[in-house]
């Protein structure tokens, strides 16, 4: 078994199916990927609620701007997250939001054209691809990062470099990407966090030789 599969394992056995991305709709992962930039998900909660149920792709287009970036306010940046909304609904309404039209296109096609999108960096595209289309894009984020840099193996230290990593040492599995995603967040928020809190970590053993350095 690869070394990232046993990782993966192990997170798994303690955490369990912890069931990411929580939405409704591929739409509301969409809003959510953007509304989480630079922010706490439970800021992105309260912004989400105050759409009372009502979050359409054409909603956000025809809803004035002062509008949006009042409902949007508790997830912070709201002046810039508003445009972003407005930015990347734009790009799923110009694919018809259709979700089997976008997922007919190569893979690296769609992201590349996401990654137009005003907004729309490495991290909020894969999020979208993976967690609204379930395409097998690997998510890295600043968990995913701290934790690679602490592990020893190596996946190598930017975005890409890490999600590269990730992606030639697994099966190409949206499923498999997206929990082991969610599996690094959680233990990055329980152990792995900026002061690391080995003791009791899943990974403790095989993490020791590096801790050790
Ligand atoms: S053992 Fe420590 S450094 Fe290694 S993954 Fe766990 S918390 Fe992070």
């Amino acid at each position: 078994m690869s070394k990232l599969k046993e990782i993966y394992k192990t997170l798994s056995s303690r955490y369990g199916d912890l069931e990411w991305w929580p939405a409704e709709s591929p739409f509301e992962v969409i809003v959510g990927a953007v509304l989480t930039q630079n922010t706490a998900w439970t800021n992105v909660e309260k912004a989400l609620g105050r759409f009372e149920g009502n979050l359409s792709p054409e909603r956000i287009l025809n809803m004035p701007t002062e509008e949006l970036e009042e409902i949007v306010r508790p997830a912070g940046f709201f002046r810039q997250k508003s445009r972003y909304l407005k930015a990347v609904t734009e790009w799923f309404t110009g694919c018809n939001c259709d979700i089997d039209l976008i997922r007919s296109a190569p893979l690296s096609s769609i992201r590349a054209g996401l990654l137009k999108v005003r907004g729309v960096g490495n991290e909020t595209a894969d999020s979208i691809l993976l967690y609204a289309f379930n395409l097998p894009t690997f998510v890295v984020d600043a968990y995913t990062v701290r934790f690679f840099g602490r592990f020893p193996i190596n996946a190598g230290n930017s975005y890409m470099e890490i999600k590269d990593f990730c992606e030639r040492n697994l099966p190409k599995d949206a499923k498999l990407y997206g929990d082991f995603h969610a599996l690094i967040v959680q233990n990055g928020k329980e152990h792995c966090k900026k002061k690391p809190e080995c003791f009791g970590c899943p990974l403790e053993k095989s993490c020791e030789k590096k801790m050790e350095e």
